[in-house]
């Protein structure tokens, strides 16, 4: 058991946190409700969507502080309700994604498929809506401990690094989540993900584990050697002229997932790779709308589609299949005490491909 005052992480302040200005403060924890779990933190990841929340892209940081970002969390619990799910046990590592709760009464939750929740918390600096935590601000993993509701805490089986199982919880599932609904390998042979990165890259290892032919899509050839070695087994560099770079592999590709998000997004040229009843599916959010002619949609009887993080059902299966299958996404360890130098070099791009903080006075491994 942990008392409240024990919860304390790198808080953002203001729209300087992501620069190396995290503050490392006591932040208020939800009330405890029977159904949740105490987490001691071993891991978390930085996803796309901290640094968008701590440099104010998602509104202004002042407006809701103490921000405690960080939803790739990994970690042992301490401390289980009366009435928890999962079965989960004290000491079992467990794994928190981008979302730690939902309203168990909607038609989606009843489907377990909670990530469609229009009721749902997302990990950090939202309000938890049921229960004793009614009202109280969620907080994420950026932090010596966590609490939530038990269903958003999935075990995580023996054969994964829980190290690596980090980057899955967010990024993994929401490159898994399309792969797994569009049938990569099976009913999707050819599959091309656009952009390798924090996403690309296991997306990458993910499609060509499920026996896909992965064709990985950049805009130079620098991630080429990196795109062969996480099993791509072709290579487009669009350079600046997009159509002529992608006019040799026409109608080559059954599914496209797309991680990358430039503005201005060309998905008209990119359809043309795209095979009759094929999908080409967001998972990175563009900032300006796109631009999309009918003709090729209907000639090509092409889905354009996007797909929002997983359920906690969906998670389980991609813990299941990963120790199974043995993919390891490619992750730099940092002490968690270094954040304000990890944030800065995340910011950077300088992830190959996925940080992960440690908390080793909490038993994390560098
Ligand atoms: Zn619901
Ligand atoms: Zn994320």
């Amino acid at each position: 058991m942990v008392d409240a005052e024990s919860f304390k992480g790198w808080a953002g302040v203001d729209e300087k946190a992501c620069e190396g200005k995290l503050e490392f403060q006591s932040f208020e924890v939800k009330p405890w409700d029977e159904d949740d779990v105490d987490v001691k933190i071993l891991y978390c990841g930085i996803c796309g969507s901290d640094a968008s929340a701590l440099s104010g892209e998602w509104g202004p940081v002042k407006d809701s502080v103490p921000q405690i970002c960080g939803h790739e969390i990994v970690g042992e619990v301490i401390r289980v309700g009366e009435k928890i799910e999962n079965g989960i046990k004290l000491g079992q590592l467990v794994g928190i994604g981008a979302q730690s709760d939902s309203c168990r009464e909607c038609g989606d939750c009843k489907a377990h498929n909670e990530n469609f929740c229009p009721k749902q918390t997302i990990t950090f600096n939202q309000t938890f809506n049921r229960g004793n935590g009614k009202g109280s601000i969620s907080r994420g993993g950026f932090a010596k401990y966590w609490r939530g509701p038990s269903r958003f805490a999935i075990p995580i089986p023996d054969g994964i690094d829980p190290a690596v199982a980090a980057p899955l919880l967010c990024g993994g599932v929401t490159v898994y989540t399309p792969l797994e609904r569009y049938g990569a390998g099976t009913k999707a042979k050819n599959v091309g993900i656009i952009g390798v990165g924090g996403l690309g890259h296991m997306a990458i290892l993910l499609a060509n584990a499920m026996g896909a032919n992965v064709t990985a899509i950049s805009r130079s050839d620098s991630k080429q050697k990196d795109a062969e070695k996480l099993g791509a087994r072709a290579y487009i560099a669009t350079g600046d002229d997009v159509q002529a770079a992608l006019k040799p592999h026409a109608r080559s590709l059954d599914l496209i997932i797309c991680t990358s998000n430039p503005p201005k997004f060309p998905v008209a040229d990119y359809m043309s790779l795209i095979r009759p009843e094929g999908t080409f599916c967001f998972v990175g959010i563009a900032p300006e709308p796109l631009e999309v002619p009918t003709f090729p949609l209907i000639t090509g009887t092409i889905a354009i589609a996007g797909s929002y993080i997983g359920s906690p059902d969906t998670i389980a299966r991609l813990f299941k299949f990963v120790s199974e299958k043995k993919v390891e996404p490619w992750i730099q360890k940092w002490d968690m005490d270094d954040i304000n130098k990890a944030m800065p070099a995340f910011q950077r791009g300088d992830p190959k491909y996925r940080f992960v903080l440690v908390n080793t006075d909490n038993g994390g491994k560098v």
